[in-house]
């Protein structure tokens, strides 16, 4: 069985999208519980973050997920709806905005590997949270998977310097043991890498780059800074 004290990867130099859409929704009512169980970053909330921390939620419902925001214990960006749920296959829940930090590993947690050991995570990460039991032979869908490889994806397109994909348990391994066994980490690291699912409007794409444009035109009354 793999080890998932094991699971990372770095993101590679090259390859960055240059978009990635993800389909997201707020998850119904969060909004009225995220300031609670979040906090304002001590770093830049763009240039700042390094990882994407994945997680399995060890229940078996969306909703039972949430609830730890609900009380304030913990939170994470993302939950992706497990297979008998009529999200899955559709969309996945935005639960706390990436501007703050989400409280999805614990302080003293760090790694060498990760961020060159440095502590307080969740100040410099984003946390993706996959509804799967972790236990007996629960299965993550196919779909669960991409999806969360999708949401790394906008995340790489998005965040310059985030280098660092890393399973919850790496970096908490004495108490933590998820995504877990089951989840099928060579598979998802393929499709991160592969950006054919990534879904980017051709009206998107066909406006011209930024790198090609030689004379910019601002609007009376803009200004710098
Ligand atoms: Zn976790």
């Amino acid at each position: 069985m793999p080890n998932p004290r094991q699971y990372q990867f770095d993101l590679p130099a090259t390859g960055r999208p240059t978009d990635a859409m993800i389909d997201e929704s707020w998850y119904p009512g969060i909004q009225a519980y995220w300031e609670r169980s979040t906090s304002s970053r001590i770093f830049d909330a763009i240039l700042g973050i390094k990882a994407v921390v994945i997680h399995a939620t060890a229940g078996s419902s969306s909703a039972g997920a949430v609830s730890v925001m609900r009380d304030g214990s913990a939170s994470f960006h993302w939950l992706v709806p497990d297979e008998d749920e009529p999200q899955h296959g559709q969309l996945v829940w935005a639960c706390a905005p990436e501007a703050r930090a989400a409280w999805h590993v614990r302080n003293s947690c760090h790694h060498p590997d990760v961020n060159t050991d440095a502590a307080r995570v969740n100040h410099w990460s984003l946390g993706i949270e996959v509804v799967n039991r972790q236990a007996g032979n629960d299965a993550f869908s196919d779909w669960q998977v991409r999806a969360t490889a999708r949401i790394v994806r906008y995340c790489w397109a998005k965040y310059p310097n985030l280098r660092h994909i890393v399973s919850h348990a790496k970096l908490d391994p004495d108490r933590r043991e998820d995504p877990g066994a089951h989840f099928p980490w060579a598979e998802f690291k393929g499709y991160v890498l592969d950006g054919s699912a990534d879904n980017v409007p051709a009206v998107a794409l066909n406006a011209t780059p930024a790198g090609e444009i030689s004379n910019g035109v601002i609007a009376a009354g803009c200004c710098l800074g």
